[in-house]
């Protein structure tokens, strides 16, 4: 983990390591929407301040960088309550635990997580620390809403902003954290986020369940070349989005693709998860109608924002795909 770790940002980015090679500030606050990147931006400072390179920090490969890496470093403590109140026997915790040497290394780390969820008293709580917090002691806050946090706490934070990724540098963390995943998938979700990579990555993580299952069922029921099975499975797709219709389509024309693959004797599919469908498709079906299948949802797909509704959508789906399949 180094500085390139996180995309975008390049003049927080500079802003932070100019401030690393003089006296870097003993507390911080990382704000930012929710999946911007607050906390990779709070481990690679981490590592930065725990590294023990003597070149570029942090280096991503000396023992600190590792430890902090795998969360294992003992001088790094990470508070992170998820949406829960942050109380005051845990800002109690770190002030007694601030008061510690540190063991490993040359300073002790804090990092907490939606700092707008300590309640009023473990603000003030912390605020004892941060006032005169002991040399080799670091916090990192990070927040989604800086408005919740006393102003008293404020004051006492350099704080650092995160900005919104450009569509490409999402599509390219996107690619480095889903490699198995299609192409025409990770540009979906990187269109849809807004720059917030987060978002992305959430939405991939729970295509499993979704997306995939959903173009698995229709691919399936492509296999069996029966009308009824096909308005079946797509009319199952009536309750997405448009969005998630518009992915449903994306994992089909992957698996079309990788029956036309298998079809010509290539055994290395995009979308692994579909192989029994598409090992059968390409046994069930022609080249031929498998790229007009391919072609047709396409096309569909370019009507997915004029069109009215889902159900004439998905009936569409059934209706095209069977004609090309008689
Ligand atoms: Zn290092």
């Amino acid at each position: 983990m180094t500085f390139e770790s996180l995309l975008g940002n390049d003049s927080l980015k500079q802003a932070l390591q100019h401030a690393l090679k003089g006296r870097f500030p003993q507390s911080i606050l990382l704000t930012g929407p929710t999946g911007i990147g607050k906390l990779t931006a709070a481990r690679i400072l981490t590592a930065a301040l725990l590294c023990q390179s003597k070149g570029d920090k942090p280096c991503g490969i000396c023992t600190a960088c590792r430890k902090v890496e795998g969360n294992l470093h003992s001088d790094v403590t990470l508070i992170d309550a998820g949406d829960g109140e942050i109380k005051v026997d845990t800002a109690r915790a770190i002030r007694s635990a601030s008061a510690v040497l540190p063991g490993d290394g040359s300073c002790r780390v804090f990092l907490i997580r939606h700092a707008q969820n300590m309640n009023v008293s473990a603000q003030n709580a912390l605020l004892k620390v941060l006032e005169e917090p002991p040399s080799y002691v670091f916090f990192i806050l990070m927040t989604e809403n800086a408005g919740a946090i006393l102003p008293t706490i404020l004051s006492r934070c350099t704080r650092f902003a995160l900005a919104p990724l450009g569509q490409e540098e999402v599509l390219q963390l996107l690619r480095q954290h889903y490699p198995d995943k299609s192409r025409e998938a990770l540009q979906a979700a990187a269109a849809a986020c807004q720059g917030i990579a987060g978002d992305a990555m959430q939405a991939l993580s729970e295509d499993t369940s979704g997306t995939t299952a959903y173009a698995g069922r229709f691919l399936q029921a492509l296999g069996t070349r029966d009308e009824l099975e096909l308005f079946r499975a797509a009319n199952h797709c009536a309750e997405l989005s448009r969005q998630q219709f518009s992915n449903v389509l994306a994992a089909m024309q992957t698996g079309i693709r990788d029956a036309v693959l298998a079809a010509n004797g290539m055994n290395t599919p995009l979308l692994p998860a579909l192989r029994e469908q598409t090992e059968v498709l390409s046994r069930k079906l022609s080249v031929r109608q498998l790229l007009e299948l391919y072609d047709w949802m396409d096309e569909l797909d370019g009507r997915i924002e004029r069109n009215p509704g889902m159900a004439l959508l998905t009936g569409c789906l059934a209706a095209g795909c069977y004609e090309r399949i008689l």
